[in-house]
């Protein structure tokens, strides 16, 4: 009886300690994350970014940034004071932490960071993962708008919390980041010969670069809402039209085009 007390104690102990060490564990990781400079050797700050790289980064990347800054004062959620932290994937273990979190993606953003997880060619303009290429100027652009969604609407009005329907919330990363690309019209007819081919859920630009075909119709259809029917992003997130509707009416303006 005296042994099963003692024993009871210990595993309280024991299970104090793990419960201790895991909150510790937690929140460093937490703390990094926050604070992607603690993973990075170098930091330069250049206009409104922080820029977190193992090396001094290229000019060309400080030139593609400027040009997707170009891209984000076009977006209604555009603020001249938000900060943002860039974060480069040039040998730091930081972007392979924020994959093993979220999974692999050509990159990400949260709070006020961008974390590119390809391997960047800022000279070529392109982040490459597993053999695809997406635009280096355009992907800068579309994660920033992330983040100026999340400024905008506070974290509770934002996903993942929010739960907006997903063309909604990557379609306008997409529409801004891609602003200076083809009409809606040549959009569509764009998609509907890629969908005919062996796509593997691919669509291709000129230049090489492309996206996975649910973002493309995403933008598509944010370009249908905004630029023909005249919406704000902010009046389409209060809208309760579904997605398949949005997508009729896109087809039935398509067809009368034409
Ligand atoms: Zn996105």
């Amino acid at each position: 009886m005296f042994n099963i007390q003692i024993m009871k104690i210990k595993y309280r102990k024991w299970g104090l300690r793990l419960v201790a060490t895991c909150i510790v564990v937690l929140g460093l990781l937490l703390a990094i994350v926050l604070n992607p400079i603690l993973l990075y050797a170098n930091k330069s700050n250049v206009g409104n970014y922080t820029i977190c790289s193992q090396h001094l980064p290229d000019p060309y990347f400080i030139e593609r940034l400027n040009n997707a800054t170009e891209l984000l004062k076009t977006s209604e959620l555009y603020d001249g004071n938000q900060k943002l932290t860039i974060c480069i994937n040039d040998g730091s273990a930081f972007p392979r932490l924020v994959q093993a979190i979220q999974g692999p993606a050509f990159a990400y953003a949260y709070y006020h960071n961008v974390v590119l997880n390809g391997a960047v060619n800022a000279r070529d303009n392109y982040v490459e993962l597993n053999g695809y290429k997406w635009n280096l100027t355009e992907l800068l652009a579309h994660e920033a708008t992330h983040c100026m969604q999340s400024r905008k609407y506070g974290l509770l009005h934002s996903n993942p919390i929010a739960r907006y329907p997903q063309w909604k919330w990557e379609g306008y990363p997409e529409y801004v980041a891609r602003k200076n690309k083809a009409s809606l019209s040549e959009n569509i007819s764009h998609l509907i010969e890629t969908e005919h081919t062996d796509n593997n859920n691919w669509i291709s630009f000129d230049d090489s670069t492309g996206t996975v075909i649910p973002y493309y119709k995403s933008w598509l259809l944010m370009q249908y809402c905004l630029d023909i029917r005249k919406m704000s992003y902010t009046q389409l997130l209060e809208d309760t039209t579904c997605e398949a509707l949005f997508t009729q009416y896109m087809m039935n303006w398509y067809a009368t085009r034409k």
